[in-house]
């Protein structure tokens, strides 16, 4: 097994320290890394399992009655065999690239993984349509047979969707330009950031920067730092804001003309469904927020006091307010999570526990891993593998954390069904951010001296900050660009000036310089997966922190409440969730301003503590 044991004899008493290895175990899934013989035997067994379930498919025809449930059952089985295989491989794969970006072989069996993967989507495209060929009458016994009703939510859902769509031939076409088209356009915002690059003199010394690490330069210490990089990056997408607008116009003008074809007016249509969410609850979360900016633009007001500027900048909003010196090692680290975990409840202090102990975890810090954090599922072994980089600060710590809750969330959903388990974007940041959450607040509380205390109360308010205010900006844009390209090309003037408006906005008049071409600089806006890949952030965060009140109140007991709800979080809307769970109505206002007022509580702290700084 996985930890090595250092005991040591003192004062008479046997002390055992457990050692927590900071390299993950992936050779019991398969032996050998990329190269692994037993790896390519599961690959070429998944194109057999693929092959036998297309073939299954060419003879499934529309249900007509009752007693067609076991056709559909064997499909479902058939879905889970070939997709879980297909995740195990591409999870096992993510992680041999995640731990060495330079290994060739892995990125082949990206490759490879992935056209297994468009083959599955056009099955269960095949799958949906059927199903949603199944007149209502025939489908409304077929739901309620014993058999199927464990999945009539999903299977419903995916009638409705079907449904919404145009003919088979029509999303075929609209699939197969996407390729080059859609996608395309997605792929070129890569290639054009790859290019770009920035000289930023630090330390007294100019060097080139790539956009990744010009970014990052935002937290430096030196102010003329943080102010050059911006200023750098600021004119190299001003250099090529032409290129960004044409990419940006015709991935939104692609996804506008597929929508118009389909006949959906709202752009917000698809992200609402994806996040199985309702307009109402989404209005009344920003409303929630927007009520309660002032707080918010207080914390900025102190702070650009503390960094020595006349108004909050933009160049200056990562800026840090003091100089964390605190080192915590892994060991310390792990412990101090079970430590706290373990408060909270009995179950996830065990499974974690596990998961330090049977190698889990990828933390060490060394050359050619990949930036960031992950948690990936291992759906054949019922296990995760949680990635990161550990560098012994404890912002590394409540990373840590929050990937910890993601496997936490795998491990409760494990007595479901494959079909069960897929939850949106929205809810897939409940149980991580809670974890984070539990640490984040315990490590406040606990730190030791009055600095170490500012900078990990900052570093919780920098969170809301980016959820209320960032993020808030992001979708204000994203919804009034897409509005504007309904009627046209929205030149790049128009796209700053909207960018501009938006921060404005949502930073509650609180800043000074903002930032116009963001709309440029961040990816999100690009990806073609995920319309919309902002609001889910902020609803997960506020949804978790709810759920975090009520912990608190409740104890040690809340434990399994907490399990069931994690359990239902892929089989009914977040209204229905949030109301069977936790007795709370999310289309209103007061829902969210409980998890908001938590957020306040510590820029009162804050502009407390940094009273005589000011
Ligand atoms: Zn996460």
């Amino acid at each position: 097994m996985v930890f090595s044991e250092n005991s040591g004899g003192r004062g008479g008493k046997t002390l055992t320290i457990k050692t927590y290895s900071e390299v993950w175990d992936l050779d019991v899934f398969f032996k050998g890394g990329s190269a692994s013989p037993e790896l390519r035997e599961h690959l070429d067994e998944l194109k057999l399992e693929l092959d036998t379930f297309e073939n299954s498919l060419s003879a499934f025809e529309v249900p007509q009655s009752e007693a067609d449930a076991e056709k559909i059952v064997s499909i479902i089985e058939g879905t889970k065999q070939v997709a879980e295989s297909l995740s195990q491989a591409g999870a096992v794969v993510g992680c041999y690239l995640a731990q060495d970006t330079t290994d060739k072989q892995a990125k082949l069996l990206q490759g490879e993984i992935g056209s297994l993967g468009a083959r599955f989507s056009s099955s269960m495209l095949i799958v949906q349509q059927q199903l949603s060929k199944i007149e209502d009458n025939v489908w409304s016994t077929l739901s309620n047979n014993s058999h199927l009703k464990e999945f009539a939510y999903v299977l419903s859902e995916w009638r409705d969707e079907a449904k919404e769509l145009l003919s088979e031939k029509e999303e075929d076409m609209i699939t197969a330009l996407g390729v080059d088209g859609y996608h395309g356009w997605g792929q070129m915002y890569d290639l054009l950031i790859g290019e770009i690059k920035v000289r930023v003199t630090v330390d007294g010394e100019e060097k080139e920067f790539s956009v990744g690490q010009a970014s990052n330069l935002s937290s430096h210490a030196d102010a003329k730092v943080r102010k050059e990089s911006y200023e750098a990056l600021e004119q190299a997408w001003t250099d090529k804001e032409e290129f960004f607008a044409k990419t940006l116009n015709h991935m939104a003008g692609f996804r506008l003309a597929v929508y118009n074809k389909r006949g959906w007016d709202s752009v917000l249509k698809e992200p609402l469904q994806m996040n199985r969410m309702k307009q109402e609850t989404l209005d009344a979360m920003w409303g929630a927020i927007s009520a309660h900016k002032a707080p918010f633009v207080d914390y900025l007001k102190r702070k650009s006091e503390l960094v020595g500027a006349d108004a909050m900048h933009w160049y200056d909003l990562d800026a840090p307010v003091t100089e964390s010196t605190q080192k915590v090692s892994y060991q310390e680290g792990a412990e101090f999570i079970l430590q706290h975990f373990g408060k909270f409840g009995p179950e996830l202090e065990e499974f974690s526990r596990q998961a330090f102990e049977d190698e889990w975890i990828e933390a060490e810090d060394r050359p050619n891993k990949r930036p960031g954090g992950f948690c990936t599922g291992m759906p054949l072994s019922q296990q995760s593998r949680i990635f990161m980089t550990y560098s012994g600060t404890m912002s590394n710590v409540a990373t840590l954390a929050h990937e910890l809750g993601h496997a936490f969330h795998s491990y409760a959903l494990r007595p479901v069904h494959w079909m069960n388990r897929q939850y949106a974007m929205g809810v897939a940041e409940t149980a991580s951010t809670f974890a984070e959450m539990i640490v984040a607040d315990a490590a406040v509380k606990e730190a030791k001296t009055a600095d170490e205390k500012l900078a990990l109360l900052e570093d919780k308010i920098q969170r809301s900050v980016a959820f209320f205010m960032n993020i808030h900006a992001r979708f204000l844009f994203e919804t009034r660009f897409y509005e504007e390209r309904k009627k046209g090309i929205v030149p790049a003037t128009r796209l700053n000036s909207l960018m501009e408006e938006a921060q404005r906005e949502a930073f509650g008049d609180g800043l000074g310089d903002v930032h116009p071409h963001f709309w440029a600089s961040k990816l999100h806006f690009y990806i073609t997966e995920v319309p919309f890949y902002n609001f889910p952030y902020t609803f997960g965060y506020l949804f978790s922190l709810s759920i975090y009140a009520k912990a608190i109140e409740e104890g040690n007991s809340f434990e399994e409440k907490y399990i069931s709800l994690l359990r239902d979080t892929a089989i009914m809307s977040v209204e229905n969730l949030a109301m069977k769970h936790l007795g709370e109505d999310i289309t209103q206002h007061a829902f969210w301003e409980k998890g908001i007022a938590l957020c306040v509580k510590d820029v009162e702290e804050f502009l407390e503590l940094t009273s005589s700084k000011g």
